[in-house]
Formats: structure tokens, C-alpha cells, sequence
């Protein structure tokens, strides 16, 4: 279970200046390209990506995003029977980071990735951490917050150490991100590169948007906005040789959530989520 707060109550108003402190104006946005960290010059080309005039959408997309490939992680930790040193949910956080993170400049996948941070933040502010369990299987939002920080400025100290400064993050511990980085990458890179496959596998993950219940409205085309959700799952078809065919399913649920059910093969995330991540954004505005 990926294990969001679903509430949304008081978010500081400094979250807006970290979202764009590097990316505030940005007019050209790249494409998503595939996002291959064993072997990037095997990536298919960039797809071509719509004018993403919208904001609020790449917020909502870059935190689906990032839930999406948690929950692959812990998919493929389950089918790969991948061993896991330490909490298997930073694990998938890892994971999910490695992923969103682009080796090479690209204004598309910086900005999803840093929307998924600024999720944490707020959710981090709207929950308040006293409230998430100390003996829990995660990590408190405000940690996850500055783990993904830590992650991007691990990647790419010069481009990321303004954004990781102005979010709190000390300059001794951004110092030591990028052997973070590089030793969390380096352990997936490692434990996948026995499961690549020589030929793409249309069916090993696919993707379904289910019609959604009257009050998701809306919801499954913003899931399915600029076809980024598709890409990124596209960009992992060559990394694994998987031993079933997984689906992941957008639909309508009880609950705002997400989680990989082993049984079914399938992972889920649920429309009510991407409403969530909405309402992240509009109680932040309204601070
Ligand atoms: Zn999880």
C-alpha cells in the first residue's frame, strides 16, 4: 500500500516558490522520453508531448507517476524475488525516483519529478507527521519529502542544489546525496540487469483506464492527459523479463489508494487519488 494522507488541510505557503524555482517560466517542454536506466542508449525515442499549458495537471501526473512506479517496485521485489536491505517501501521509493529521474537534461520529467516532492511536502503540512505511526512501514512524509529531494539533487548537484537548499536541506547533507543516489541506483541497475529481455513485451504490463463512477468524472482523462502514464510504463517493458503478465488497473475505488495485490497480478491505483493530488494543490492556493 502506497500509504498517502488523504487530508488536505494546512500547507505552508513556501511550497509554490520551491516548485518553481528552477523551472518558474519555463516555456518549451521536451518530451517524455523513455526513462531506461540500465541502458539508456537502447530507449526508444521522445514522444512528441502536447503543450502542457496546465499546471495543475503535470502536479496531479507527477504524483500518480511516482505512486504508480512505487507500486511497480514492490511488484517486481514480489515477482523477481528481488532481495531488499532495509524498509522494502524506500525501496519502492527508490525505485519509483530512479525512474522519474532523467540522466540527461529534460524539462518534462524534472518538472514530474519535482511535482512528486512538492506532494510530499504538502501532504507532509496537511497531515502533519505526528500523525503517521512511528512503527509504520514508511518513512514520515516530511522524510520522503527531502528523500526525493535528496534523490534529485543526487542526480545533478549543480542543477538541483538551489531547489534542495531552498527546501530546508542543509549543505553538509547535500553533499552526501549523490553517493546516495548513485549506491540506490546502482543496486536496482544491478538486481534487474539479469531480467532484461531481448525484445520488448507488449503484454507483460499492461495499462488499462476503466470507466470511472459518476463522481470521478473526468478523472480517467486527466490519468490518461499526454499519454505520460503510457510512456512511462512503455519505458519499462525492456527491463524486465517477468515471469506472468502484470496489469495495472485505473479505476473507481472506495478509497483514495493504490497497491500492488500479488494474488491478482495486478496493481491498482484508484481515481480518487488523482482528486486527491487535486486537492493538495487547491488547499496549498488557498494558503
Ligand atoms: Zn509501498
Amino acid at each position: 500500500m502506497f500509504g498517502r494522507c488523504p487530508n488536505a488541510a494546512s500547507v505552508s505557503p513556501g511550497w509554490r516558490r520551491w516548485r518553481w524555482l528552477l523551472f518558474g517560466g519555463l516555456l518549451a517542454i521536451g518530451g517524455f522520453s523513455a526513462a531506461d536506466p540500465v541502458a539508456a542508449e537502447d530507449a526508444p525515442p521522445s514522444e512528441p508531448v502536447a503543450a502542457l499549458a496546465d499546471d495543475d495537471a503535470l502536479f496531479v501526473l507527477g504524483n500518480t507517476l511516482f505512486v504508480l512506479y512505487h507500486e511497480i517496485g514492490h511488484a517486481l521485489i514480489d515477482e523477481l524475488d528481488l532481495p531488499v536491505l532495509g524498509r522494502e517501501e524506500d525501496a519502492a521509493d527508490g525505485f519509483a525516483a530512479m525512474m522519474m529521474i532523467a540522466e540527461q537534461p529534460d524539462p518534462l520529467r524534472d518538472r514530474l519529478m519535482i511535482a512528486a516532492a512538492d506532494g510530499w511536502a504538502l501532504v507532509a503540512r496537511a497531515s502533519i507527521d505526528g500523525e503517521v505511526p512511528l512503527w509504520g512501514e514508511h518513512a514520515l512524509n516530511r522524510q520522503r519529502f527531502f528523500g526525493a529531494i535528496c534523490m534529485l539533487v543526487g542526480s545533478d548537484p549543480p542543477g538541483f542544489a538551489d531547489y534542495a537548499m531552498a527546501a530546508g536541506m542543509p549543505a553538509e547533507r547535500i553533499e552526501t546525496c549523490p553517493d546516495d543516489y548513485r549506491r540506490m541506483k546502482a543496486g536496482w541497475v544491478r538486481l534487474l540487469a539479469p531480467h532484461r529481455v531481448a525484445n520488448s513485451q507488449p503484454d507483460a504490463l499492461q495499462v488499462t483506464f476503466e470507466p470511472p463512477a459518476a463522481e470521478d468524472a473526468g478523472l480517467d482523462q486527466l490519468a490518461q492527459s499526454h499519454a505520460i502514464i503510457e510512456h512511462a510504463v512503455a519505458a519499462l517493458r525492456p527491463l524486465v523479463d517477468l515471469p506472468r503478465d502484470l496489469q495495472i488497473s485505473f479505476r473507481s475505488c472506495p478509497n483514495a489508494a493504490a497497491y500492488w495485490h500479488r494474488e491478482a497480478a495486478r496493481i491498482v491505483v484508484c481515481y480518487q487519488l488523482l482528486a486527491e493530488f487535486e486537492n493538495l494543490l487547491l488547499a496549498g492556493r488557498r494558503l
